[in-house]
């Protein structure tokens, strides 16, 4: 069990903001899309606001499109109480810090895959604190990786710790700023894809070429799924000799598992142009679309699978 914190109201009041107070202690709703988090994209842990218990970490928050901070899984089991909640008229489950008891907000079972639930919680219950830092920018490091549609990538790719940001574009055509437009045209010989920048001392490269290989199908030429086109190509611009070898050693060792030929293109990384700004985080943004829920939602179940069994590993 874990040790409780328990306060009178008066110190409460005291260490608390009014709006805190409200929240945690009266089981009181902030009003939608006005909270300080239910737009919060930055890494890090969301803590309690009464005790600083850690409740929920930004990899397992999504846009709900609620107004509110929205999870889909806390930190671990033991740091959030339920309880029903029969207020309102309506029957609902109430979360609430295990710690203090400070009201947190609600569950609902409405969330995305792959737990299905969505906590919804109050931004005046939490108080943020950036990941710890760890490799000063300049050390990090940059992969580059085409592996079909870009959202897919990127999406998968930003499920990892130690990846600092992803942005997704276009490599290795002729054509300067191309428009997405272009792309798809099959003409301008740029591939789609997203670029990592990662901390090498919390995820290698041979970590995310696993995923890499997880997300697409290496076999096929120019093509994922329903999308054809050498857009879509498999392809792994490497920005060392390092990566080079890297590449090619697990290429080498996947395709002892497979029957059919790998295809993938493994080339020196050329200029990348940014693609649109709808298109970064797209999948995060556009998780009820068909294409996220029939084809990228998948994947990253797979990714997720994966994640599980290489902690288990260690
Ligand atoms: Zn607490």
């Amino acid at each position: 069990m874990k040790k409780k914190i328990v306060k009178t109201d008066d110190e409460w009041k005291r260490i608390l903001t009014p709006e805190q107070y409200r929240v945690l202690r009266t089981g009181g709703t902030e009003c939608a899309f006005a909270g300080a988090y239910y737009k919060y994209k930055n890494n890090g842990v969301y803590a309690c606001a009464g005790c600083g218990q850690e409740l929920f970490r930004s990899s397992k928050k999504f846009e709900s499109g609620t107004g509110w901070p929205s999870f889909f899984e806390p930190v671990d089991r033991d740091c959030i109480t339920e309880k029903k909640d029969t207020s309102h008229g309506m029957v609902r489950t109430e979360v609430l810090c295990s710690r203090c008891d400070g009201h947190l907000g609600h569950v609902f079972s409405d969330g995305p895959a792959p737990s299905g639930l969505r906590y919804c919680i109050n931004s005046a219950a939490l108080v943020f604190k950036p990941e710890k830092a760890g490799l000063p920018d300049g050390k990090l490091e940059t992969a580059t990786f085409g592996s079909g549609c870009f959202w897919c990538s990127d999406a998968a790719f930003r499920m990892l710790d130690g990846v600092k940001s992803v942005e997704v574009g276009y490599m290795g055509g002729d054509k300067k700023n191309p428009t997405y437009k272009e792309v798809c045209t099959g003409t301008t010989g740029h591939a789609e894809i997203s670029r990592v920048t990662f901390d090498p001392t919390k995820v290698t490269y041979d970590g995310l070429l696993e995923i890499f290989w997880k997300i697409h199908d290496p076999t096929t030429l120019n093509r994922q799924g329903n999308d054809v086109g050498t857009q879509y190509r498999s392809v792994i611009f490497y920005h060392s000799p390092e990566q080079k070898a890297a590449a090619e050693k697990s290429r080498d060792e996947l395709q002892k598992t497979m029957a059919k030929k790998i295809v993938t293109e493994i080339t020196p990384a050329s200029e990348f142009y940014r693609a649109e700004d709808y298109h970064q985080d797209y999948y995060s943004n556009n998780q009820q679309a068909p294409y996220c829920r029939a084809v990228v939602q998948p994947k990253l179940e797979k990714v997720k699978e994966h994640l599980k069994k290489d902690v288990s590993r260690k």
